[in-house]
């Protein structure tokens, strides 16, 4: 993994003063998300954060699936979220399921019961929700709080038995329905689900709550610093509870930072997940979602998310973040990386009218002139090519340097050459251009009696790979409504167009996930999906230059 200074944040200052005070003999951290979706980029920052401070620390980080609902949870993104872990460059230590410790959760909850500080409740969900009161007011207690420990050992286990419906009884911690802060007005710790688990089967059908199930399975787990974002700030207090109360040996202690939002993003799976369900997008893995597998299938690199990450750091605050950010860092690691070549991806073809018909010559180019070890490629020329549609105007604005009717310009890495006329068809399209090309030019020859103004690409018409290249525009015009309006009313209906160009032809046999610059365009990653034997097909990652500043 690259040297990379240790971002200071508070988190890693606790862990440290942690280390310091002999509290923690080893560091041990997790990243544990529920298997009901693909991994978004803000998951990747609670994985860097998670991996960076355990291996800073030579500690251990575990990947565990909070998989404690068994209605939204499927083996496909078990699977997805441990090749998107993998891909981002991590191993983890641990490997582990919530759904595991089923039966060591149940015995804490019976530890509960036998303290007298948990019931059995047969109010209905709707029925708890309006006795718990508000900030302003205390909750009312549950007419059912009163039982006695032996009938609510008895309703505990008769629940676990099956012989209730959905929502006909929960078990409740005992706290206080006084409390000022709402999440320890005996919260729900156990509710009934007659549902399929897709690790458990039908083993279970009572299944605990996240604020129950969590902090057991990182005590269980021998987790030192759990770390979460703000929204669970507030449960603070009952992660303690039930870590004391239940009796736990390891004690883990949480701690809370800001979630990372971006501009132009949703950031939320169930969100992310109707796009998917409702087919606005291509899979999960659509290049313009802000998921990992996404952001993997257009081209972005480990290296440029784990470096956007830790550069936005770790705060007690929400921001949002500018996506051209991850961007910039995408530049920054291909930059050296991917060979540079010519791609045309709006062609117009180009006869050079004074090169002998049927001769070709092979050029030689330079692979990536900022890394000379990438070494040199030969490029074929011949009497045919093809250059962007706009590098040619018939009629061109003042300070227009491209190709217009007895301009001449230089063609990247060949010959100077110089428009003489063009061709039209009945619509008024201009369709071919006819120039001369000077031999005298020639690439890395010392021609010093002229200069031209402007340098193009452009590729051998006979021998270019004909291609697809696919480029985007964020998915979400604006950021999030905050209004409450469907975020799907901030779809860009333009985040799509395909193109059909020519690459050179060294770039037929290109393999998916290849990356390239192409001169003048930007970088551009092989589509693993859309690609054919011999007919690539290109995502554009980024454009080459931006008004972003770190
Ligand atoms: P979502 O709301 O997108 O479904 P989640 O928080 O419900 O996200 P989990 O699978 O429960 O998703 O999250 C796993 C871990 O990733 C948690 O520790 C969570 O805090 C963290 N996480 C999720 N989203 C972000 C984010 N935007 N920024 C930072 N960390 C995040
Ligand atoms: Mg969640």
């Amino acid at each position: 993994m690259e040297n990379r200074p240790a971002p200071s944040n508070f988190i890693r200052n606790i862990v440290i003063d942690d280390l310091n005070s002999g509290k923690s003999k080893e560091i041990v951290t997790r990243f544990p998300p529920e298997p009901n979706g693909y991994l978004h980029i803000g998951h990747a920052k609670s994985i860097v954060l998670n991996f960076d401070l355990a291996d800073e620390f030579n500690g251990k980080t575990n990947l565990r699936f909070d998989d404690t609902n068994p209605l939204k949870e499927e083996t496909e993104y078990v699977e997805s979220i441990k090749e998107d872990v993998k891909w981002l460059g991590y191993e983890w230590d641990g490997l582990y399921f919530g759904s595991d410790f089923f039966e060591e959760m149940f015995n804490r909850a019976v530890i509960l019961i036998k303290k007298g500080l948990a019931y059995v409740c047969d109010l209905s969900a709707e029925e708890i929700r309006q006795t718990r009161g508000t900030l302003k007011e205390p909750g009312k207690e549950s007419p059912y709080r009163s039982r006695t420990v032996e009938e609510n050992l008895e309703l505990f286990e008769r629940m676990r038995n099956g012989e209730f419906k959905d929502g006909e009884k929960v078990l409740r911690a005992k706290i206080d329905m006084a409390s000022p802060n709402l999440n320890m007005r005996d919260p729900v710790l156990y509710r009934i689900a007659h549902a399929s688990h897709h690790n458990t089967g039908d083993k279970w059908c009572i299944y605990p709550m996240y604020d129950f199930a969590h902090p057991l399975e990182d005590a269980l787990e021998g987790v030192t610093h759990s770390i979460c974002t703000l929204e669970f700030e507030d449960h603070r207090p009952l992660y303690d509870w039930v870590v004391r109360e239940c009796e736990m040996d390891n004690e883990p202690r949480q701690y809370e930072f800001a979630r990372l939002n971006m501009t132009n993003t949703v950031m939320s799976k169930r969100k992310l997940k109707l796009l998917v369900d409702e087919k606005l997008v291509d899979g999960w893995d659509d290049p313009r979602m802000p998921t990992i597998s996404g952001l993997r299938r257009k081209g972005y690199t480990p290296e440029a998310i784990r470096s956007f990450v830790r550069e936005i750091g770790v705060a007690k605050s929400y921001s949002t973040v500018d996506a051209q950010m991850l961007d910039h860092f995408v530049r920054e690691d291909l930059k050296l990386k991917a060979p540079r070549t010519m791609a045309v991806i709006r062609p117009l073809k180009v006869v050079i009218t004074n090169y002998p018909e049927g001769e070709v010559e092979w050029l030689e180019a330079e692979n990536n002139p900022e890394n000379p070890e990438m070494g040199t490629r030969k490029i074929p020329f011949s009497r045919e090519i093809y250059i962007e549609q706009d590098d040619f105007m018939e009629d061109p604005p003042k300070k227009y340097h491209r190709l217009f009717p007895g301009n001449e310009v230089r063609l990247k890495h060949a010959y100077f050459i110089k428009c003489h006329e063009f061709v039209k068809d009945e619509q008024g399209n201009i369709t071919e251009i006819h120039c001369t090309y000077d031999p005298a030019t020639k690439s890395g020859s010392d021609f010093t009696e002229r200069k031209v103004k402007g340098t193009i690409h452009w590729v051998d018409a006979n021998s270019a790979v004909a291609v697809d290249f696919r480029l985007y525009e964020p998915l979400i015009l604006d950021e999030e409504n905050e209004d409450g309006t469907d975020f799907t009313s901030n779809i860009n209906p333009n985040s799509l167009e395909v193109l059909q160009g020519f690459v050179e032809p060294a770039l037929k046999e290109a393999n998916p996930h290849d990356k390239f610059q192409f001169f003048r365009h930007g970088y551009f990653n092989v589509d693993p999906k859309h690609s054919t034997a011999g007919r690539p097909v290109f995502n554009r990652i980024v454009s080459l230059k931006s008004s972003f500043k770190l």
